[in-house]
């Protein structure tokens, strides 16, 4: 199988390479994203590798039908990016990977609150300059404190593992609660007027868009810490950035942002800078990390192998248990 490889990074060769060897398949790595200007770059392959901000419009997947592209393979959980019926049409299966290394996704998430209460960001930028002065970098012990967890599925339980051994008290709220897992269970509000931690790990449908909105925020505790390592437009981000610049967190840190479909995965020192964005930033209680929850070696070596697995799937006509339909 030759497989046109969109939007290629190092670390997706580190992951991808070695394992496309062992299965047999040619795998062209390309540096473009797949949008409907580099469609033509699949010519000559079987099938197309892409991930969370390639575009497969309509007239990408007529285009790759054209081309005789056989089965797309997406090296992600999310399908938003694919015209399914447009792929449906063409007779092209669309094979994703539902879930890899949940596990590094909450640590992600743990990780950006330790550096949001601790402040290490900040005693790193004054270290390196040999400034030992700690005044500003108050934190809180996170033992005893109570986190409220909205979303309860496989990164959400993750998250709790890490949060309780933090010796922290957690309460959820998942719109189909989970009763074996022997949570407490509350409604939002109530999540949000007891937390001091707050870490949300839903899925972006239009039920959940901005559900992190201003009237949301006014619910919570001032001095709360506000985590999401989910999707940017969980929350409305100018309401959140007002409601830091008026001094209602002690920290939110983010793995994800609305616009990031703009900026992220590429340096974008020199580009126009989205002013919200950029407000975001400017102020010290937040933290942005760029979409890298996923990016550790047991996570691209899952993602490689259930990618590489669905196009095996899909060669010897088995079952295609990963399509998307
Ligand atoms: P999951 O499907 O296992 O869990 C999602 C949970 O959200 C489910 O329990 C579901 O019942 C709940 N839910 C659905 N609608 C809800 C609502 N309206 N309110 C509250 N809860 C609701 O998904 P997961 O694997 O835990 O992933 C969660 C999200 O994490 C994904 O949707 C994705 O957006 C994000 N993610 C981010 C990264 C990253 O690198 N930053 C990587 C993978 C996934």
């Amino acid at each position: 199988m030759k497989i046109a490889f969109f939007d290629t990074k190092s670390y997706w060769v580190d992951g991808f390479a070695p394992l496309a060897e062992k299965y047999g398949y040619e795998i062209t790595f390309i540096k473009e994203r797949l949008t409907p200007a580099t469609a033509h770059m699949a010519a000559g392959h079987d099938a197309t590798c892409s991930f969370v901000n390639d575009e497969l419009p309509a007239e990408v997947v007529k285009e790759l039908k054209n081309l005789g592209i056989k089965v797309i393979l997406l090296r992600c959980a999310g399908f938003d990016s694919v015209d399914l019926e447009a792929a449906k049409e063409a007779g092209i299966p669309v094979l994703r990977v539902p879930a890899y290394s949940p596990e590094s996704v909450a640590e992600q998430g743990a990780a950006l609150l330790m550096a949001v209460n601790r402040m290490s960001h900040h005693s790193y930028a004054r270290t390196t300059k040999f400034n030992f002065d700690i005044a500003g970098l108050t934190g809180i012990a996170l033992v005893g404190k109570t986190a409220g967890i909205i979303g309860t599925g496989k990164i959400g339980q993750c998250m709790i593992n890490i949060l309780k051994g933090f010796g922290m008290n957690i309460i959820a709220y998942d719109a189909f609660p989970n009763p074996n897992l022997g949570l407490e269970y509350v409604t939002l509000d109530e999540l949000y007027a007891r937390a001091d931690v707050i870490s949300i790990h839903c899925p972006l449908m239009p039920a959940t868009r901005h559900m992190i909105n201003a009237e949301a925020i006014s619910k919570m505790k001032d001095g709360v810490i506000f985590i999401n390592v989910a999707r940017g437009a969980l929350v409305d981000s100018e309401a959140l950035a007002d409601a830091l610049d008026a001094g209602k967190f002690r920290g939110v840190g983010a793995d994800v942002c609305e616009k990031e479909h703009e900026y992220f995965f590429e340096n974008c020192e020199n580009a126009e800078k989205d002013p919200t964005l950029a407000r975001l930033l400017a102020n010290p209680r937040f933290l942005l990390s760029g979409h890298q929850a996923f990016l550790t070696v047991d996570a691209l070596n899952a993602i490689a192998t259930v990618t590489l697995d669905n196009a095996k799937a899909f060669l010897a006509g088995a079952e295609l248990v990963n399509e998307v339909k």
